[in-house]
């Protein structure tokens, strides 16, 4: 294979074929894309394609590495494991779970967070805590820390949730993401067998970010590896931002202890240019507990100053790098070159608007996530149903979607019914004694079900399947009469149907193997792995962008208390800020753009914040400031009402929401799971300010 397009140090680290190897090396130097030309090396000389697993932090990641070894050496490029450390553990519980010697079933159900936390808030109410006190937000992280190994004690009432919740997952054969990671070390720990055939399958072994591994990922990299150890780790410890989730990077020594890699150093960064790498490099120097002070440095010229800007408040912002935006699509750039980035998903909302405003396209991250609506679960939850009428928690998400008059009494009789006979919540329908209309009703359900398993197991072709359950079930009618909103949501489904057929081709195995792996990938899905050739602009957490790159990037709402925030108080956290900054600061490629802003309404009232230190840490005086021309833009007058953004308010009919959104013609408004998102005209009687 050539390995043109490679320095010389890249090149030592793809031909090194045997034995373990760190590369440690700052952003933008082409760690990725060492990994990726070593994959490619690999099976170009004979390593078995099969026996490369390959993890990466984001499935978008993993998409994209595939993409690119089959660029370099064609179809054999498709054999090799790339994917996620959760996507890799869902797929081996699948096969392997059975020695857990537990009640789960290969047809385990992956709980994605919202589910977790709903299942988490059934449990408070049944255990008659006060809801407010044991958040469902809060506690879930608590039990994530916990499974992570960060925590080790909660207290008498959390703890007491805590058991019924992972009781419940258990009784209802499902997990939740920590779970699946812990359920796979531990059967790799307790089964020499398992462990041996793991071994020998996947002799090769790659990791992408591995400053961000947590406990458990390096306890699996260890297991798995350290019978061949060829473990190929590439890493850098300034870009280390996991820590709050138990990200360790002691695991680098454990590594350097465990493996006794050859390190190799990249110094070359071929990403950005050196006004934006100055700014790094002087932000990053602040930090006093770094691993190594290496310096990033480009061939790549000075490019662009790096830019600052003050603003009265955030929608002033907002339009502001609205402005901005148009004025660098009319310069030449596209709009997908350019992301907008911030610490904290409240911060994105404002720009939502201000894009609106301008037809500025964009996809925004972290809102309500593609697969987490409504639409999207109950379409999932059918499938679900009719393959494995064992999930009850597909079922009590779809009983009475689209209504038909099975109400709550029902639905807890016959979950009742099924725990003490231990049999699904589907078959107690036959069993349980409910007369008239309920019957008939129930009846119907299980009918539908049955229709759907029918052509399931016929014809494997779930975008068919979709179909059917949107005629049958009376989805597709529930849709049109909703009207405006119904449209959005049926197309979310053709959506998903396009997702069913372009991803069709990645699975292997049985017609039910693949539909099963389909369903778990959806389960671990973020937005960021929706299709994003579009031409949009990112605007996203800097969390969520770790590894990209943009063109332009907007580093927006540079705040104290925002950023760093103002959870965030001590040496270390403060520490991990900056680093998180770092990140942000070196994605972009040619410019960067830094802005505050004076005024900022947040938890419900009117912040006046400073700059962020981390402005002042990039030491940009030194770049000369220069301005972007901007012309200053006044945002247009709102109708005035006194609901704003993140307001919560009262609506008749669907409850408690919070505003997401609003300009002087339409306010969005985020109701319940149930409800979802709903459009009013602005100045709407129907909302009440709570
Ligand atoms: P991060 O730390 O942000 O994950 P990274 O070290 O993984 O960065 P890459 O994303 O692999 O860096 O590479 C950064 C950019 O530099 C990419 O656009 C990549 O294609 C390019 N690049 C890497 N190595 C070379 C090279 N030898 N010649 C030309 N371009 C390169
Ligand atoms: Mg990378």
């Amino acid at each position: 294979m050539q390995l043109k397009g490679l320095n010389d140090h890249q090149i030592q680290a793809v031909k090194a074929l045997e034995g373990a190897v760190a590369v440690i090396a700052g952003a933008g130097s082409g760690k990725t894309r060492t990994l990726t030309y070593r994959i490619a090396n690999m099976i170009d000389n004979n390593i078995f394609p099969s026996s490369i697993l390959a993890v990466t932090f984001t499935n978008k990641a993993a998409r994209e590495m595939k993409e690119r070894v089959v660029d370099l050496i064609g179809p054999q490029g498709f054999a090799p494991m790339i994917s996620t450390f959760h996507s890799f553990c869902a797929r081996f519980l699948r096969d392997e779970i059975e020695h857990l010697g537990d009640t789960y079933t290969r047809h385990y159900l992956i709980l994605d967070e919202d589910d977790a936390k709903q299942v988490i808030r059934d449990t408070v109410k049944e255990l008659n805590l006060d809801p407010n006190r044991y958040n469902s937000n809060r506690l879930k992280d608590y039990f994530s820390k916990v499974k992570n190994g960060q925590y080790d004690s909660l207290e008498y009432e959390e703890e007491k949730v805590f058991i019924k919740y992972n009781e419940y997952l258990k009784v209802n054969n499902s997990m939740d993401f920590d779970d699946l990671l812990n359920y796979t070390l531990k059967i790799l720990k307790e089964n020499k067998a398992v462990l041996d055939m793991f071994q020998e399958r996947y002799k090769y072994i790659l990791v992408d970010e591995f400053q961000d591994t947590n406990i458990i990922q390096y306890e699996l990299i260890l297991l798995l590896g350290s019978k061949y150890k060829n473990v190929f780790i590439v890493g850098d410890p300034d870009q280390s931002i996991y820590g709050f989730r138990g990200a360790n990077y002691e695991n680098y020594t454990f590594f350097l202890r465990d493996f006794k890699p050859q390190i190799i150093v990249l110094d070359q960064n071929y990403r950005s240019s050196m006004h934006i790498l100055t700014a790094a490099n002087n932000l990053i120097s602040n930090n006093r507990n770094r691993k190594t002070d290496k310096l990033l440095k480009s061939d790549l010229g000075d490019g662009p100053l790096v830019i600052k800007e003050v603003r009265e408040s955030d929608k002033d912002e907002a339009y502001f790098v609205a402005r901005a935006i148009e004025i660098l699509v009319h310069g030449g750039y596209q709009f997908k070159d350019i992301a907008v980035l911030y610490r904290s998903n409240a911060i994105g909302r404002i720009f939502e608007e201000a894009f609106l405003r301008y037809n500025i396209p964009y996809i925004i991250y972290g809102g309500i996530s593609f697969f987490s609506r409504k639409e999207i679960k109950d379409m999932l939850s059918y499938i679900r149903l009719a393959l494995f009428e064992h999930d009850n928690i597909s079922l009590k998400r779809i009983i009475n979607t689209p209504r038909r008059k099975i109400g709550q009494t029902t639905i807890s009789k016959l979950e009742a019914y099924a725990a003490i006979h231990h049999i699904s919540m589907y078959e107690a329908i036959d069993r349980i004694n409910i007369g008239g209309q309920t019957r008939e009703a129930l009846q119907s359900f299980k009918k539908i079900i049955q229709v759907l398993r029918d052509e399931i197991t016929q014809i494997y072709d779930l975008t068919q399947v979709v179909d059917l359950a949107l005629q049958l079930t009376g989805y597709e009618e529930m849709l049109r009469l909703e009207g405006n909103e119904g449209k959005d949501r049926y197309d979310n489904i053709q959506e998903l149907k396009s997702i069913f057929y372009n991803g069709a081709v990645d699975y292997k195995g049985t017609n039910l193997e693949k539909i099963e792996q389909i369903l778990d990938d959806m389960a671990l899905k973020t937005d960021l792995d929706l299709e994003d050739d579009k031409n949009t602009v990112k605007v996203a957490t800097i969390h969520q962008v770790k590894g990209l790159e943009f063109k332009a990037v907007f580093m927006v709402a540079m705040e104290e208390t925002v950023f760093p925030s103002d959870i965030s108080g001590s040496f270390t956290e403060i520490e991990e800020e900056r680093r998180v900054a770092y990140v942000g600061v070196t994605r972009a490629k040619e410019r960067l753009i830094l802005s505050h802003a004076k005024q900022r309404f947040r938890y419900g009232q009117t912040q006046y914040n400073s700059p962020s230190r981390f402005i002042e840490d990039m030491d940009l005086e030194k770049n000369k400031e220069k301005r972007l021309v901007v012309e200053q833009e006044v945002a247009p007058e709102v109708v005035q009402d006194d609901i704003h953004v993140g307001d919560s308010v009262l609506h008749e009919k669907y409850g408690k929401g919070v505003v997401v959104m609003k300009n002087d013609e339409i306010t969005r408004v985020a109701f319940s799971i149930e409800f979802g998102i709903k459009l009013f005209t602005t100045g709407h009687q129907a909302l009440k300010k709570i």
